[in-house]
């Protein structure tokens, strides 16, 4: 009989523990991104906690820590478990973290009463699911998925300079190789991830738990407004081309376009830079990030498409240069329609009402369906804050959430034959 309570409270201090230096490389808050030193520390220690729970770990070619329980065959498929560990700046202890806590609690009391499945079970830690070190993210996931070339690695470099594949190779790992971690879809049965929701829904309607029908569609942009830079004494006004004030007119447009939509369609500008940054100088040139998402690919596309043309209609207007680059496209993730029933009736198993909800947050899971399968549970969290150090997640829910995983893998087993 498995202890909920202490499951449960083992994956959250877990979190916590992750929360603070040496799995921390800020000392002021969380911040594990990558490939960096507070990134190498969590593995080793998640990698001790998958030991403890019987599970044999191995770090494969695009960095992701692997921790396998095996199935009653050796060469049984898997059902793979995961979440990421890497973190944003000023990062809650949950996001990423929890999802593979509460797989490495899911296989410990799998071990603890003996129970061997018709499947493997392998929890997986992948690397960049954020994209907080380098402008582009889960690039360790399309790895694992299948769906990374080495050539996609090429000239992504991190602000200080430095390249992936030299970041791959300060860990050992050749980055001509990464494509190497892809798995082949007959090894695998599926793809389970339990994440915090993110989002106010769950508390307010009172449930601990969720089912994910689906991820929301993602576009990303590095967008540069290049206009002239000169002195903020001798530059008369009408002569000026000020990238900054330009910038500001985009960013106020891309608000207005994503309110008027009254479809799922959000849209963010949330990084920014003003150079060269100097009281006295006219703005020359503003890099900022876009960011669109919609529960469909279409709409998506045609809010993106709005956005971008009214940002070449304000630089003809203001005689300044936008340049737009797409540096992600995620198209909507449907999770499978097998997985979301067994899902539901393993919620139902808790006595929770199953409740569904699309993810506006991308996930690995997103990635994960070009290999397999797919499912998502949603564990609640405190007044949806996420991305924030004020985020938390409670015991009782991860508890609760890990009965519901083995409830799923109990399902899983059955419908596959023991
Ligand atoms: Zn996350």
């Amino acid at each position: 009989m498995v202890d909920l309570q202490a499951a449960g409270q083992r994956a959250i201090a877990r979190c916590d523990a992750l929360g603070v230096a040496p799995y921390s490389d800020s000392h002021t808050g969380l911040y594990r991104a990558w490939l960096t030193p507070a990134h190498r520390a969590a593995q080793d220690k998640v990698a001790q906690w998958m030991g403890q729970a019987g599970m044999a770990t191995r770090i494969d070619a695009a960095s992701n820590l692997v921790g396998r329980y095996q199935g009653n065959m050796p060469d049984a498929p898997a059902l793979l478990i995961g979440s990421h560990l890497d973190s944003v700046r000023d990062a809650g202890r949950y996001d990423g973290p929890l999802g593979i806590m509460l797989g490495i609690e899911c296989v410990a009391a799998l071990q603890a009463s003996g129970t061997r499945l018709p499947f493997a079970i392998e929890v997986i830690a992948f690397g960049d699911e954020e994209g907080s070190r380098f402008p582009a993210s889960m690039f360790t996931s399309r790895a694992m998925a299948g769906t990374l070339s080495a050539e996609a690695l090429d000239g992504i470099v991190d602000a200080a300079g430095v390249s992936v594949a030299e970041a791959l190779r300060g860990w050992q790992l050749d980055p001509a190789r990464i494509a190497e971690a892809a798995r082949r879809p007959e090894q695998v049965i599926g793809y389970l991830e339990a994440h915090i929701e993110q989002g106010p829904v769950l508390e307010a309607e009172g449930l601990a738990l969720g089912v994910v029908t689906g991820i929301a569609a993602q576009l990303r942009f590095e967008v540069t407004v290049t206009g002239r830079a000169g002195h903020a004494g001798t530059s008369p006004m009408p002569l000026r081309a000020d990238a900054l004030a330009a910038a500001a007119e985009c960013v106020l447009a891309v608000e207005a376009i994503a309110r008027a939509d009254d479809s799922d369609l959000v849209a963010t500008v949330g990084r920014l830079q003003v150079l060269p940054g100097a009281t006295n100088v006219v703005p020359g040139q503003v890099p900022f990030s876009l960011d669109v998402r919609a529960g469909d690919d279409a709409t998506r596309d045609a809010g993106a498409a709005q956005i971008l043309g009214r940002f070449q209609a304000i630089a003809a207007a203001r005689g300044v240069q936008v340049q737009a680059i797409q540096v992600q496209d995620l198209p909507a993730s449907p999770c499978d329609v097998h997985f979301i029933a067994l899902l539901e009736q393993a919620v139902a198993a808790q006595d929770i009402a199953p409740y569904r909800l699309v993810s506006g947050a991308g996930h690995d899971a997103m990635v994960m369906r070009a290999l397999c399968p797919t499912a998502m549970l949603f564990v609640r969290c405190d007044g949806g804050i996420s991305h924030n150090p004020a985020e938390r997640a409670h015991a009782a829910d991860a508890g609760v959430a890990v009965a519901a995983m083995l409830d799923f893998i109990e399902r899983l087993g059955a419908t596959r034959g023991t």
